[in-house]
């Protein structure tokens, strides 16, 4: 236990990942443990795998976060081009349809000129050519552009791309308490054995856990008031060929896409909140109904429950703050406790490097300054098989 790092990372998904990277490319000592035997098991995962701006986020007014995702969109192209590609992205329009066209014109105009990629519209004659997109009421449809990924391997690829600047990261690793002493915080975990270290910094990055893990450190700090909410997806055995689609369910409004992933057909997610421990997420049958539904509304052909190759869910953290899951602002919250103990509340797949560079400036003044060694705007992501 006489090794001092300047930080501990908590967590092994997107945020941890990026944060120990972020970290090492600043020069610091960071040693990452995470619970699981891979990182990126859990929410990182689990996500409906877009880069993008969020384009329904305009809606609720969230522009500082649309642009800055935009902006973290172009880096990922640039600096991962074999883990994020664009793909057309299409909205049709119904004689149903609760958002009326010139809505999503005013949308998508904006969403153009905050990411530089200009939308069309798709002419009638094409419609047929849309993977069997139901024609009957069909008005307009929209086509922009935003990217996709494998999420557990990008978190992997900012991993590695953080271990080769020196980051050292243990898995099967459980965190089970800190203690302050000395201007120090002695962190303990557990593998098959009871293992600690000491450490100037923690960066609580465990997710749908965050509050877990906040109550296993001392002094006590008070969690700030979360909800979780859990989003499902299903894979069914259909391809697509044109790109992806976002639409509205007919039930609620919410919107839904489908997406070509891996040869199939991705579609998701919902939105319902979780109240259980997130050791149980676990995709409802409820919820695989929902999605569905929504799939067999807007497209032809019957679907049987065989099917469905696949079904996932994830947690959302958002603030517990009496909105509607989908009116509650989507920002990810830094949040700073007493002595050194930064811990992450929600965020985006899209924004992983520029939250851990927040987070880098927030921490700054317990460390002393360094000689970085390489900027993350501009690092290249390794392959992972
Ligand atoms: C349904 C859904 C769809 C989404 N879609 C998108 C999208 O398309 N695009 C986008 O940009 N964002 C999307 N997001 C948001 C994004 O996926 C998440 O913000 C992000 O993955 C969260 O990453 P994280 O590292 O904070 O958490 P996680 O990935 O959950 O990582 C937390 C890690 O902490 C570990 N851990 C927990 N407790 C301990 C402990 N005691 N000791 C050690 N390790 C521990 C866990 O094992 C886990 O690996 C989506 C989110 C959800 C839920």
């Amino acid at each position: 236990m006489n090794r001092v790092y300047d930080i501990v990372v908590l967590g092994g998904g997107i945020h941890g990942a990026a944060c120990a990277q972020a970290a090492a490319a600043k020069n610091y000592s960071v040693l990452l443990l995470e619970k699981n035997k891979q990182p990126g098991m859990a929410t990182s995962s689990a996500s409906s795998k877009l880069i993008h701006g969020g384009l329904r986020y305009l809606e609720t007014g969230q522009f500082k976060l649309v642009y800055e995702c935009l902006r973290e969109r172009r880096y990922l192209l640039r600096n991962a081009p074999h883990l994020v590609h664009l793909e057309k992205f299409f909205i049709p329009v119904y004689s149903s349809t609760r958002r009326r066209p010139w809505q999503i014109l005013t949308g998508l105009l904006i969403y153009s000129c905050l990411s530089g990629k200009p939308f069309k519209i798709t002419g009638k004659k094409n419609w047929p050519a849309l993977d069997g997109l139901k024609q009957a009421g069909l008005q307009a449809v929209f086509q922009y552009w935003d990217a996709q990924t494998d999420d557990c391997k990008l978190t992997r690829a900012v991993m590695a791309s953080a271990q080769s600047l020196g980051a050292e990261v243990i898995t099967q690793a459980r965190f089970e308490s800190s203690v302050y002493q000395n201007s120090e915080h002695i962190i303990s975990w557990r593998t098959d054995q009871q293992h600690s270290v000491k450490a100037k910094v923690i960066i609580n990055c465990t997710g749908p856990w965050v509050n877990q893990s906040l109550a296993k450190i001392s002094p006590a700090v008070s969690p700030l008031p979360m909800e979780l909410v859990l989003g499902t997806h299903i894979v069914i055995d259909r391809s697509l060929q044109q790109g992806m689609y976002y639409l509205e369910s007919p039930a609620d409004g919410r919107a839904v896409f489908v997406m070509p992933w891996q040869g199939k057909t991705l579609i998701g997610t919902t939105e319902v909140s979780f109240k259980d421990s997130p050791d149980n997420i676990a995709p409802p049958a409820s919820d695989i109904a929902y999605l569905l539904d929504v799939y067999q509304h807007y497209f032809d052909g019957a679907l049987e429950p065989e099917d469905i190759k696949q079904a996932f869910a994830g947690c959302r953290v958002l603030p517990a703050d009496g909105h509607s899951a989908f009116q509650k602002p989507r920002e990810t919250i830094i949040y700073e406790a007493p002595q050194a103990v930064f811990s992450i509340y929600g965020g985006k797949l899209t924004a992983h490097r520029a939250t851990a560079e927040n987070v880098m400036k927030r921490l700054a003044e317990y460390l002393s300054p360094r000689q970085a060694r390489a900027d993350t705007r501009h690092l290249k992501l390794p392959v992972i098989p």
